[in-house]
């Protein structure tokens, strides 16, 4: 799969996407990065890429031209890739898009600065993402967010390729509390179950709590939540213990 970034701060990705997962699927050719920089593409002696806003106001706009002109290079040496803009107005960004992401071969990530980009920007791209309801300075931070969680669920990425089956959001469910060793800590006991070497009793537990969590941080999730008969029984058994305690 191959990310193009479009940025005026290409340096910033060169520590994250040379490191740990993202590097060793680099190596092993699964993901390639193309990092552009806009101020290439102008055509003053200033190298100019942003402006002040018509209308007035604070602070500066990123300009049209360079974006449109870095996407034309981009789109004739490596064909045209599904361009997203990272904007605070976009959508926002969850692990349903970030599959549907995964299965596309060519993505180009267009990062903004300043005041954000020229609103005519918006017709050369295909969709808007947001990261949330807040502002970041720049859209590389967001990026690189939608790499890593995209780049995860290309084939190969992950060593362990059952690791990512289990995750958050993989259903409409937060993950099952993990524990690894020790088995006590500051009197803290990892679950009993987890020793018990039996596999049932253990997917049955993680199944509970998995629910259990989500309807305790999450409840909002539970409204995509479509149940299975043990789900139902899990439910109920959660709800007992509650009303119990
Ligand atoms: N003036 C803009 C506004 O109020 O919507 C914010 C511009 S922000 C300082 C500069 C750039 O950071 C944006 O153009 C965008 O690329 C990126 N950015 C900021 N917040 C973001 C978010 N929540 N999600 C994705 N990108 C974001």
């Amino acid at each position: 799969m191959i990310f193009t970034l479009l940025t005026l701060f290409p340096s910033i990705f060169e520590s994250p996407l040379n490191e740990s997962l993202v590097k060793k699927a680099k190596d092993k050719g699964l993901l390639s990065f193309n990092i552009i920089n806009i101020r290439d593409f102008t055509e003053d002696i200033h190298r100019t890429c942003d402006d002040a806003p018509y209308g007035g106001g604070a602070g500066m706009v990123m300009k049209v031209e360079p974006i449109y002109q870095a996407m034309q290079q981009v789109n004739a040496h490596f064909g045209r890739p599904h361009y997203i803009l990272l904007t605070p107005g976009g959508r926002t960004f969850d692990q349903e898009t970030a599959t549907r992401f995964s299965r596309r071969p060519h993505l180009g990530l267009v990062c903004g600065r300043y005041e954000g980009v020229d609103e005519r920007v918006l017709s050369l791209v295909d969709e808007e993402l947001s990261l949330g309801d807040y502002v970041l300075s720049g859209g590389e931070a967001a990026a690189l967010v939608v790499i890593d969680a995209v780049a995860r669920l290309v084939p190969g990425v992950i060593g362990n390729e059952t690791s990512s089956i289990d995750e958050s959001f993989k259903e409409p469910l937060l993950e099952y509390p993990q524990y690894t060793r020790p088995q006590t800590f500051m009197e803290m006991e990892v679950p009993a179950v987890l020793l018990s070497g039996n596999h049932e009793e253990i997917r049955r537990w993680r199944r509970k709590e998995s629910i259990r969590r989500t309807i305790l941080r999450r409840p909002d999730l539970l409204e995509h939540f479509e149940p299975t008969d043990e789900d139902r029984r899990l439910i109920r058994e959660i709800m007992e213990e509650v009303s119990e305690a």
